[in-house]
């Protein structure tokens, strides 16, 4: 859908300020250290705001009912925080925040919220403290980023600035060398238990320890700063050849370059169930609610996990919707009335009829 013209603007001096607060942010670590975490806060709770103002400016004000557009304008509103700006994008955008995401932006509100109403040992000299900060940092640049991905089509026209700051980052990456360093022994030891280390892809150490006694599902994590991935081993549906997708469904084959998508990695998943003649009525595919994917969720070594969002879950987590029949993850507790992560139950069922 093509913007009007002016709300298309209020996008960009929304995101320009959210670049100009990043590279703040990162400038002035080294000398103050406590705004810094303040501005980069501001950057990320910005970048939210930003893709909520592309759908429509009154989603950015606390309270929608009593937007007024000159106020708006004049910036005389109480505005989202992310808490906030994770539900509306839930509601109305499809591709909204992971947990991970969520989690990770939380702990950024956390450290702003100390410095800002109490102090913060982290503004005091206290060196892992600062240490936790960079790497906090890090991992929400990483995921920031990833989230530029999903919403390209809002962010395709800040490549150059995204590319900027990316560069800045990785120079941020120094302050965690000692900590890196430190890791050494730990590195070795787990080495020989058979973790495999690769280079982080949030911190840029090798730190990024590879756990794959659940193969095909990998476990990953960075013992810098504690980056976490969930992982699978998938063969190239055109050439054979076996891949590590990290994260995501969205990889080139080593070999080949097939583009992989979701629906390769379902059908690998499921593939020693198509001939299943045993309980050819059980189901072997649930939606998920995390991602909103269509028989994504696959059973895999006892744990279910999506081939869209690579979000796991419990057996227990899986369930029957008791009002459409299929699996879902999610809460099903009302499911007859409120439906699952594919259908809205009763209730929507009854809207319907009256429109
Ligand atoms: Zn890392
Ligand atoms: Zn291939
Ligand atoms: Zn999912
Ligand atoms: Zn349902």
């Amino acid at each position: 859908m093509k913007k009007p013209k002016q709300a298309k603007s209020d996008f960009d001096l929304v995101v320009e300020n959210a670049f100009d607060f990043f590279q703040k942010s990162l400038e002035e670590f080294d000398k103050k250290p406590k705004y810094s975490v303040i501005h980069f806060h501001a950057a990320v709770e910005l970048i939210m705001k930003a893709r909520l103002l592309w759908e429509h400016w009154t989603l950015i004000i606390t309270r929608p009912e009593t937007a007024n557009l000159k106020s708006f304008r004049s910036g005389d509103f109480q505005s989202v925080s992310i808490k906030d700006a994770k539900a509306r994008l839930e509601a109305i955008v499809q591709e909204g925040l992971s947990q991970a995401e969520y989690e990770c932006f939380l702990r950024l509100s956390d450290h702003r919220n100390r410095m800002v109403h109490f102090y913060h040992t982290g503004n005091t000299g206290n060196k892992s403290e600062f240490e936790k900060i960079v790497a906090e940092q890090c991992l929400a640049w990483y995921y920031v980023s990833r989230i530029f991905e999903r919403w390209n089509e809002q962010f395709q026209s800040y490549k150059k600035g995204i590319a900027k700051i990316d560069k800045v980052m990785h120079k941020h990456r120094k302050y965690l060398k000692a900590k890196f360093g430190a890791l050494g022994e730990d590195i070795e030891r787990l080495k020989s238990r058979g973790i495999l280390f690769s280079v982080c892809p949030s911190c840029g150490f090798k730190s990024f320890g590879e756990d794959s006694g659940n193969e095909p599902i990998l476990d990953y994590e960075c013992l810098v700063c504690k980056a976490r991935e969930t992982g699978l081993k998938v063969d190239c549906p055109k050439c054979g050849e076996e891949n590590k997708l990290i994260g995501e469904p969205r990889h080139e084959c080593s070999k080949c370059g097939h583009k992989f998508d979701e629906k390769d990695v379902q059908a690998f998943l499921t593939k020693d169930f198509v001939y299943d003649k045993h309980d050819p009525e059980r189901s072997i595919v649930a939606h998920c609610d995390e991602c909103g994917g269509y028989e994504m969720v696959v059973e895999v070594n006892h744990t279910w996990i999506c081939s869209q969002c690579f979000s796991k879950y419990a057996s227990e987590e899986v369930g029957q919707c008791e009002w459409c029949g299929s699996l879902s993850t999610g809460d099903l507790e009302n499911s007859y009335f409120m439906g699952c992560a594919m259908c809205e139950g009763k209730s929507g069922w009854d809207s319907d009829k009256d429109d």
